[in-house]
């Protein structure tokens, strides 16, 4: 989270950026809406030229509608508003001298004063919503307390067990440090993942229903089972290194559900070595991507500008944890595109799917035309099954179920000939 404290006069921020500020954000819930007299009082602060306390701006302009969404000073700001827009007169008692009046009735040398007063506005930028949530509490309740610290008061076995897990050796790796229980928060996170057996919305305030739905959780149950063995996968990953500055809170929490995929479907027991030698070429080639002064169209790598956005906030969403996935999914095949499946089964793994769908841009092997997802089915090619191809990403193509079927007992074949 970087903050940037900025002077902005009234007058520029009415005219300039007005319309591109969320006033009423729903994430940050207000208590009531401030009298008139309330409204009055800061007005006449405003004339006296008193200090009217710092505002602070989030930066959503990865979200598209508005640039700045305010956490704190929603009402000042909708008060001063309303004041230049002549809604709203002075109050005779706090402001006789200007008792009653609108804004357009004042003497010119006061408008200017008032136009050119300067507001202190904090801007926040590479915030995830959870990290914004909790300044907000600090700054309206003045409490400490993260959700993750209060989300321990449900208790409860899930609570215990999630507690017990923070010694687990994964946690020697990383460079963040454990306060306000993050270690919890991360592993809370990957449970709930392990327990939908999905990309999941892992927000707090699912994980507080989680909490609450899994008192009785089974420790030593399946998913319990599991989710040990993929933290004790990542922890073998990373066993000759001391600190993993790549493991940062959501590429844990990524590298879990990468895992915790492909470890009862794939042969990768002893493949530790491809995770670590990825996350870090991945991490690596990012930031070298995104340190570059300037990208030509020709340069850009979608994938790259999607999971830079998907990192800048809300990473705990739905959507960030579902499109950093498939992307570091369809790297990680990508790059070792002979990993098997178990037994070398015939039926493709979902994610080899989706891989080989996005890979081969949606388009056909056998007739070279666009295939509808519903219409899609990976093919043995180049070798086929029968012919002891694998079931591999890289033996994999995409194609239409129809051409599939036109193909089939055809071994020898080449891209395209049904074009
Ligand atoms: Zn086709």
């Amino acid at each position: 989270m970087k903050t940037n404290p900025k002077q902005r006069t009234i007058g520029s921020i009415y005219h300039r950026m007005k319309d591109k500020i969320n006033l009423s954000d729903k994430r940050f819930q207000r208590g009531s809406v401030w009298t008139r007299e309330q409204e009055q009082f800061l007005i006449d602060t405003l004339i006296k030229s008193l200090d009217i306390p710092k505002l602070y701006f989030w930066d959503v302009k990865n979200e598209g509608v508005y640039d700045y969404s305010v956490v704190d000073g929603q009402q000042r700001l909708t008060t001063i508003f309303r004041f230049l827009n002549n809604e709203l007169e002075l109050n005779s008692e706090f402001t006789p001298e200007f008792a009653n009046k609108t804004y357009e009735k004042l003497p010119e040398d006061l408008k200017d004063e008032i136009y050119n007063y300067e507001l202190t506005i904090v801007i926040i930028e590479d915030a995830d919503e959870e990290a914004i949530q909790d300044l907000f509490l600090r700054l309206n309740n003045g409490t400490t307390l993260k959700s993750q610290e209060k989300r321990m008061n449900i208790g409860g076995n899930l609570s215990k067990y999630i507690v017990n897990m923070t010694n687990h050796n994964i946690f020697s790796k990383v460079t963040f440090k454990n306060k306000h229980r993050d270690y919890e928060q991360i592993l809370a996170q990957c449970i709930k993942l392990e327990l939908e057996g999905k990309t999941t919305n892992t927000q707090g305030k699912y994980l507080d229903l989680m909490y609450k739905e899994e008192k009785d959780f089974d420790v030593n149950g399946t998913v319990a089972k599991k989710f040990k063995k993929v933290l004790d996968y990542m922890g073998e990953i990373f066993s000759e290194e001391n600190k993993v500055p790549e493991l940062k809170r959501f590429n844990l929490i990524s590298l879990y559900l990468m895992l915790s995929q492909m470890i009862d479907k794939f042969v990768i027991k002893d493949k530790k070595d491809l995770f670590k030698k990825f996350l870090i070429g991945f991490w690596n080639d990012l930031t070298n991507y995104r340190d570059q002064e300037k990208i030509s169209d020709d340069k850009r790598n979608l994938d790259f500008d999607d999971f830079i956005q998907f990192i800048s906030s809300r990473t705990d969403s739905l959507e960030s944890i579902d499109g950093r996935h498939k992307i570091l999914l369809k790297y990680f095949m990508l790059k070792n595109p002979n990993l098997e499946i178990f037994d070398n089964n015939r039926n493709f793994t979902e994610e080899q799917r989706l891989v080989i769908y996005r890979r081969d841009k949606e388009i056909c092997w056998h007739c070279g035309k666009h295939v509808d997802w519903v219409d899609f089915e990976a093919d043995h090619r180049p070798k086929p099954y029968s012919k002891g191809g694998k079931t591999t990403v890289g033996n994999g193509t995409c194609a239409h179920q129809s051409c599939n079927l036109k193909a089939s007992n055809k071994e020898e074949l080449l891209p395209g000939w049904l074009k």
